[in-house]
């Protein structure tokens, strides 16, 4: 297989672990015989301050012409002033819109290995496997809305159209199929009519899969259970406000923002028919540890994992990824992040290294 792969390495610690994420997908190439190109572009603050602009064109258009794109992370204190006309996130949030990337994918597998690093009971942890689904285009992050420029009176509005619903449900509902054939929407039907009618859409679309076990859980409820019992969900699909605020407690019952990949899916393919993606660690720049070597690569790696199973359709180099992640932390290695108080611990480019080691010796 021969793809290219646009890299966007960002500000923070975003350099530091997409290097150890490209060091992974050319061990992956290595082994498997597949061609990757990598097309480094720009994004972010560190692409302000370069080229002028959070999201240079050339960015957008070598997104759309590659297989996937691979992101760091974007931001920082540098950039924060409020007056600024433009802003490292926007970039991420335009990019996201220009490809239609509608579905964004959380995946949440605790390792047996890490699970003390959670702040939650190892009891209440075990057999947590969960898929989050968080629709990214919609919502009320898009609807109209009119800044307290009186300083008294502000809105959001929360608009959500049958389409919109109905396709990233069905993205969700395959992805159970695929799974452990449960899934949870969620909504808030009781008060919102937004939710009354992605609750009559989700229900109606979920009728064409009569395998899956669907529950309709209201938001609040929601927030409660992915504490008290997370073993019991396989897939989760929200609209953007509320999977926004999911996925984030959802990857604190991994413990470290530094272990959970995602991916953003639409319905553009590229070259291979496959859905273009864009797949980044959930974390940010992580501005307190950049430039130290110490941040926690496995995130991006396993989100080129991701990458190689969802834009290139390569389920057992995906597979290759995720065990050699599994290996070395078997070995306890250990990045700052995730290691117990006191122990050994290594850098990103040693434990990036070793991960290579794992998936060429395998
Ligand atoms: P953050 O995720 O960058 O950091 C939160 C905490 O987690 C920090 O203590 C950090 O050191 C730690 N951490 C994060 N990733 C780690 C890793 N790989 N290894 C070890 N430790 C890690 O969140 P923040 O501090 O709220 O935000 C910092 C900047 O990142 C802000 O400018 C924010 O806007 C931006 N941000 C960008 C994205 C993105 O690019 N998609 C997402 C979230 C935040």
């Amino acid at each position: 297989m021969e793809a290219t792969i646009v890299i966007l390495e960002g500000d923070g610690i975003g350099p530091e672990v997409t290097a150890e994420a490209r060091k992974i997908l050319t061990a992956v190439a290595d082994r498997f015989g597949h061609t990757i190109e990598f097309d480094h572009q720009m994004i972010g603050g560190r692409s302000i301050d370069e080229l002028g602009t959070s999201l240079p064109d050339e960015t957008v258009e070598a997104a759309a012409r590659a297989e996937a794109v691979l992101l760091g992370a974007v931001g920082g204190p540098k950039w924060d002033d409020p007056g600024m006309p433009d802003r490292p996130e926007r970039g991420v949030l335009a990019l996201r819109k220009s490809l239609d990337l509608f579905a964004n994918l959380r995946p949440v597998k605790l390792q047996p290995q890490l699970l003390s690093a959670s702040t939650i009971k190892e009891e209440t942890l075990e057999g947590v496997d969960l898929l989050v689904v968080r629709e990214l285009t919609g919502g009320i992050y898009f609807g109209s809305r009119k800044e307290a420029d009186d300083n008294f009176e502000a809105y959001d509005t929360m608009v959500y159209t049958r389409p919109e619903i109905e396709r990233v449900v069905r993205l969700a509902a395959d992805s159970a199929m695929e799974r452990n054939r449960r899934l949870a929407s969620v909504d808030k039907a009781n008060v919102l009519a937004s939710s009354r009618l992605w609750r009559s859409v989700a229900t109606e679309t979920l009728s064409d899969f009569p395998e899956l076990e669907v529950e309709h859980i209201l938001v609040d409820a929601m927030a409660m259970h992915l504490i008290r019992r997370p073993a019991d969900f396989d897939v989760i699909v929200a609209g953007n406000l509320f999977g926004d605020i999911l996925t984030d407690e959802a990857s604190m019952l991994a413990g470290s923002m530094g272990m959970l990949p995602s991916a953003s899916l639409g319905d553009i393919s590229n070259r291979h028919e496959l859905p273009l993606g864009l797949f980044e660690p959930i974390h940010g720049s992580a501005p307190d540890i950049a430039g130290q070597g110490i941040a926690n690569p496995l995130a991006a790696i396993l989100s080129c994992a991701m990458l190689l199973r969802h834009s290139l359709g390569l389920e057992e180099e995906a597979a290759a990824v995720e065990s050699a992640v599994d290996s070395v932390l078997a070995e306890g290695v250990r990045t700052p992040d995730i290691a117990q108080p006191g122990s050994e611990t290594t850098g990103t480019e040693v434990m990036g290294d070793l991960v290579a080691q794992a998936l060429k010796a395998a």
